[in-house]
């Protein structure tokens, strides 16, 4: 096992190469070359299970007896699935050392289609972050970033939460990853890396082994070198199960299966007439960056040139989305994290062990978490706390529902989980915005003021509330529950990746991997 590092230190060689990954082997050389510089894994499976596991697809490969399209591919796992032979750690010290005693039902099926698990990714701790930049073992540093001489605090982040799994599978460690999005954890750091970042809706993929954030908005999400490997995890990992409660139930999942198919058969060659890709006016949003800005105008192009009607929409209360998103993530964080109080879940302090006071709790966990962590659970603590929950919370709850139903209004299709939903006539079938609002930013662009000293040697200017204004054009999505997919377009003006994203109406997931697919071609056809 590699050890898990705070350094980060500088590439030997050149990350990108136009070259194929071919095998856990490959991914293991990439491991070994570049981990060390940008920091994508934390735990690095043992050499000799992955040789016995790659003998053993040979074995199959051979037989004719092949467990599908994932036997042999090198995946990974952001830090925050439960491993039962690598450590769980979710990017936190809280965690350190403790492996758990069960698998994730997603990391279960993969085994169970033949992948090669390479490792735990790195992640910003709990999932609370858009930069991973709070790490207990360090920042990501994004792949693309060939500045090997520059200061830490100049590197370009991969950003967050799951940077260690879109860094990974950037930089050839493996060829897709499991990441989680709870409001854009996926989609951010895939448009920031250069590869695909899906969401699927919620309740799609059960959260069983997923250590909880937020779990009204917590969904399995998927990092992917290509719309083909995304849709490949997608198919090994969306099932029903039982022992996660908000799992879509078998018999919902048929019906809305169905009419997925159907959808995603009507525009099977890349003919899309008839397709109507609603372009919402509230995503040209404040901080929106001028290359974004013309990224997004190719990706327009690039549909409407193959038939597409492009029509301009509005989604009125996504001004209240950032407000509501974290009041209701804070919420639901805090009351989530309280077990990790050192007596039956997480690292203990010893702090008080030989005297006569009892801080056991606040020792434990001012000693465990990180100060962005520490920050979202005390901010949270406040939301719930009585009083403030009909200032602060319900009043959330309300604008997350008129989000929700701005989409319903504006989607062609009837949403299946309201029964009141008949789909907007003259509506749209996709919804087309970027990703983030610029390429990825510097390190010291990222850290709040506040943070300074714990970030040692970067000088920095932001509240931390500034950074959270990054998640504008993914938290929708999420409080909406519904499928998106960040795919790479172009690069911006600095050389750097730029994504946009497609939504889509809940429930239409290999629609919008269909939609993923062609749009994943505009960069070269411009
Ligand atoms: N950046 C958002 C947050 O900090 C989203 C994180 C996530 O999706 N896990 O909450």
């Amino acid at each position: 096992m590699l050890s898990r590092s705070n350094l980060v230190t500088r590439f030997k060689r050149p990350l990108i190469q136009g070259r194929q990954l071919s095998s856990w082997h490959d991914a293991l050389d990439k491991i070994h070359s570049h981990n060390e510089d940008i920091n994508a894994f934390v735990a690095v499976e043992d050499k000799q299970l992955l040789e016995q596991l790659g003998k053993d697809t040979a074995t199959r490969q051979a037989q004719g007896t092949s467990l599908g399209p994932l036997d042999g591919a090198p995946i990974g796992i952001k830090d925050n699935f439960c491993t039962s032979r690598l450590e769980t750690t979710c990017g936190s010290r809280v965690l350190e050392g403790f492996t758990s005693p069960y698998e994730a039902t997603v990391v279960k099926h993969l085994n169970k289609a033949g992948a090669i698990i390479m490792g735990k990714t790195n992640m910003d701790e709990f999932g609370m972050g858009a930069a991973n930049i709070f790490s207990h073992y360090g920042a990501v540093i994004n792949p693309h970033d060939k500045d090997a001489s520059s200061p830490l605090g100049k590197r370009r982040v991969a950003g967050g939460s799951s940077g260690g799994s879109a860094a990974a599978v950037a930089a050839g460690m493996c060829v897709a990853a499991l990441g989680s999005d709870t409001g854009g954890s996926v989609r951010l750091p895939a448009s920031y890396c250069g590869v695909v970042g899906y969401k699927p809706s919620y309740g799609r993929c059960s959260r069983y082994g997923l250590v909880s954030y937020a779990n009204s908005l917590d969904t399995v999400g998927i990092l992917a070198k290509d719309v083909g490997y995304a849709s490949r995890v997608y198919d090994a990992i969306s099932m029903y199960d039982e022992k996660d409660p908000t799992c879509m139930p078998d018999k919902f999942r048929r019906r809305v299966d169905e009419q997925d198919q159907a959808l995603a058969g009507r525009w099977a060659t890349d003919d899309l007439s008839g397709l109507v890709v609603g372009v919402p006016q509230e995503y040209y949003v404040d901080p929106i960056s001028q290359t974004v800005v013309d990224i997004w105008r190719n990706g327009i192009q690039h549909l409407r040139k193959r038939g597409a009607t492009i029509v301009p929409i509005s989604l009125p209360h996504t001004r209240f989305a950032l407000p509501a998103y974290f009041t209701i993530a804070l919420g639901e964080a805090s009351s989530n994290l309280a077990r990790f109080d050192g007596v039956e879940y997480g690292r203990r302090s010893k702090a008080q062990a030989d005297t006569e006071d009892n801080f056991l709790y606040a020792d434990t966990r001012a000693e465990g978490f990180g100060s962005e962590v520490k920050r979202r659970i005390m901010l949270g603590t406040h939301i719930l706390t009585a009083g403030t929950y009909e200032k602060n919370f319900l009043p959330a709850q309300k604008a997350r529902r008129l989000i929700q139903q701005d989409f319903d209004n504006v989607f062609s299709l009837a949403n299946p989980l309201h029964s009141h939903s008949q789909g907007a006539t003259s509506g749209v079938h996709v919804i087309l915005v970027p990703s983030a609002t610029s390429e990825p930013p510097r390190i010291e662009d990222c850290v709040p003021e506040s943070d300074q000293q714990e970030q040692d040697g970067i000088e920095k200017h932001n509240s931390a509330v500034e950074t959270y204004v990054n998640d504008v054009l993914t938290i929708p999505a999420s409080l909406a529950g519904l499928p998106a997919v960040s795919v790479p377009v172009g690069k911006g003006q600095d050389g750097f990746p730029v994504g946009l994203q497609l939504l889509g109406q809940y429930g239409y997931d290999r629609f919008i991997l269909r939609m993923a697919d062609i749009l994943s071609r505009a960069e070269q056809n411009q």
